[in-house]
């Protein structure tokens, strides 16, 4: 009875959440419209043009991110539980990451403490999902660039990824806030991309966490528990 309850709850959260993401990716193609529309004017000066097209620019962008953070989590699972090895999976995160890092002067070290493989039973593109996401945030902490370190580990109970920036960190209020749609400090945020984060984790049977110092930086881990 209760697992039914809670699979009400959470069909009712993703309506809602469907609904208000597509009123979010409204917003920019309205923009990107009236952008467009400003554009196919005469004579219209070069910087006006350049202003335009930046802006009309921006609204994808956004756009973009808004369907990155959520949409792809929102298509339904495969189901398909596959063996993973979590060293494996954040090489390949960090593979696809190092791009938007090293546009942001962001250097990022990966630490493996054990050569064993450290393996767990998931679906490979959700947990990578949910590191790329973690991982753009620690960068877009760190406005003038920084460091990041990934490292994995086995430990008694389980095997753990951490992700540890130098960035601005948080204050309790923050912390508490972690996870909550559409809570954002960003001009450009979403707000979403922990929500999915939180949302696979749990999926998975994970434990997330967080500790930070404001000014100093965060570390957030993920346990996979094993028995
Ligand atoms: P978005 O990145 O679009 O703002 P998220 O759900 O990914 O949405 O993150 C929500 C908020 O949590 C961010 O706006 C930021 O305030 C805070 N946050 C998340 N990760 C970090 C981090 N590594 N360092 C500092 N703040 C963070
Ligand atoms: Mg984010």
């Amino acid at each position: 009875h209760r697992q039914r309850i809670i699979a009400i709850e959470k069909d009712r959260m993703i309506g809602q959440l469907a609904a208000t993401i597509s009123h979010e990716i409204r917003n920019p193609l309205t923009s990107i419209r009236g952008f467009l529309q400003l554009l196919d004017q005469k004579e219209l000066p070069l910087h006006d043009q350049k202003r335009y097209i930046e802006l009309a620019l921006s609204g994808v962008d956004q756009a973009n991110t808004i369907i990155n953070d959520y949409l792809n989590y929102a298509k339904p699972s495969n189901g398909l539980q596959e063996q993973l090895d979590i060293k494996e999976e954040l090489e390949a995160t960090l593979r696809f990451i190092t791009p938007l890092a090293t546009d942001h002067q962001v250097n990022i070290e990966i630490i493996h403490e054990t050569d064993d493989p450290l393996f767990i039973l998931g679906e490979s593109k959700k947990l990578r999902q949910c590191l790329m996401n973690l991982v753009k945030n620690a960068i877009e902490s760190m406005p003038d660039g920084g460091h990041i370190v990934l490292r994995t580990c086995k430990l008694p109970d389980g095997v753990q990824i951490s992700i540890t920036d130098t960035g601005v960190g948080m204050s309790q209020s923050q912390l508490d806030s972690l996870g909550m749609p559409f809570y954002t400090t960003k001009e450009q945020g979403t707000g979403l991309g922990l929500v999915v984060v939180m949302s696979i984790i749990k999926m998975m049977n994970g434990k997330i966490s967080f500790s930070s110092v404001l000014n100093q930086g965060t570390q957030c881990s993920i346990l996979f528990q094993q028995k």
